[in-house]
């Protein structure tokens, strides 16, 4: 940079965004001030290289991006897909429990044995009480199936 007072017009004047009257005066300033030419023709230099430069990756470079690229998308369509799987699960299960606390208060009377026994989790006494629990709910279940109620 210079310390003269035009040099707050360079950037301006190098990117081509000064207005006519103001490009003329700077212009005439430029052909009377070293410093300001000194660097305009500086900035014109860096602008050239930064135009001039074109970054450009081989192709297995470009592979191995494009692959990195593909296999975060894929992650992250498997990691919502999860999180989805875990709020509708979460919603069923909140749901059944709902379900069969309100089920066990309000119709707990009018339930077959077995249905009461698989909402609430107890089983009800049995002339058999040393059978296994599951035997006893099975045999329940079938001599309740098999009343007909
Ligand atoms: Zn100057």
């Amino acid at each position: 940079m210079t310390n003269c007072n035009e040099n707050q017009y360079l950037d301006a004047y190098v990117d081509g965004e000064l207005p006519a009257a103001d490009r003329e005066r700077f212009e005439a300033h430029l052909t009377i001030c070293a410093a300001c030419a000194r660097e305009v023709a500086r900035l014109r230099q860096l602008s050239s290289l930064f135009t001039a430069y074109r970054p450009t990756l081989p192709a297995d470079a470009l592979d191995r991006l494009h692959d990195a690229v593909a296999q975060t998308w894929d992650l992250g369509v498997i990691r919502l897909a999860r999180r989805i799987s875990a709020v509708a699960a979460s919603v069923v299960l909140f749901g059944s429990l709902y379900l069969t606390l309100f089920q066990t208060e309000q119709a707990t009377a009018s339930l077959p044995v077995w249905e009461q026994s698989a909402v609430s989790g107890t089983l009800p006494a049995t002339e058999s009480a040393d059978a296994e629990p599951q035997v006893q709910l099975a045999q329940w279940i079938v001599s309740d199936l098999s009343t007909g109620r």
